[in-house]
């Protein structure tokens, strides 16, 4: 086993940064948190209420009614907005088109980046989002960098989505990845960029398996 340590993972749209994270978590017997899974479940419920990104103040006022929390069904952990499983909706295409815009938001930020800290406390976690080892985590033990070729990442995606969401489009996915791309890269607060000290792993030619064993091997073979 390893020390008790931070695995921060940060990286593009649709890498496999979420499924080779969680399967890392479980390894180790870890805690998994998937930041952008809060930052999709604000953007639902911002939209539910029909609050635009432009109203700050509005937001700042409904952050406190709004509850994040984590529970497995059926071995996979779900996402609960007050206490509802949004699980299915915060991946469809409606809240993937707008999130990057609600994400910008420097209240949104510095609301999940306090709480993501929190829930980091007690190390033994594996974390992975946009500005995890820049933002959050600048000190975690190890930094990781995912990205891969962008109509890989969008042949991928498309793949998982369409089982959810039978009219999607290839063209729609590759649309909406390059445009969070640019949107994520882009922003003013906490922009997507490579941290200093981070690993940089591209997983265009990589198989899930075998993204999993790199990443793995490396945390063994540094911390173990
Ligand atoms: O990881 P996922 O693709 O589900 O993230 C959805 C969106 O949430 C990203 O495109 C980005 O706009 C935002 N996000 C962020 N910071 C994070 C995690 C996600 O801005 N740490």
């Amino acid at each position: 086993m390893i020390e008790d340590i931070i695995i921060a993972i940060d990286g593009h749209s649709g890498c496999g940064k979420s499924t080779t994270s969680k399967f890392v978590a479980e390894y180790f017997n870890y805690k998994y948190l998937d930041s952008g899974a809060m930052y999709r479940a604000i953007t639902l419920y911002l939209m539910r209420n029909e609050i635009s990104h432009n109203e700050t103040d509005l937001i700042k006022d409904k952050l406190n009614d709004i509850n994040i929390t984590f529970h497995y069904v059926d071995g996979q952990q779900h996402t609960f907005l007050n206490n509802e499983n949004v699980e299915k909706e915060i991946r469809g295409k409606k809240i993937s088109n707008f999130v990057s815009k609600y994400s910008s938001i420097s209240i949104i930020r510095e609301y999940l980046v306090s709480i993501q800290k929190e829930i980091g406390k007690g190390k033994k976690i594996v974390v992975e989002g946009r500005d995890i080892t820049t933002i959050v985590f600048p000190d975690a033990e190890i930094k990781i960098f995912m990205t891969a070729d962008i109509d890989v990442r969008a042949k991928r995606r498309f793949e998982d989505m369409k089982k959810n969401n039978p009219d999607i489009t290839y063209s729609d996915v590759l649309k909406n990845l390059t445009e969070r791309d640019s949107k994520d890269s882009n922003r003013k607060d906490s922009p997507l960029r490579v941290a200093d000290d981070a690993i940089i792993i591209d997983t265009s030619s990589l198989e899930i398996d075998e993204q999993i064993k790199k990443i793995i091997d490396l945390i063994k073979n540094k911390f173990s």
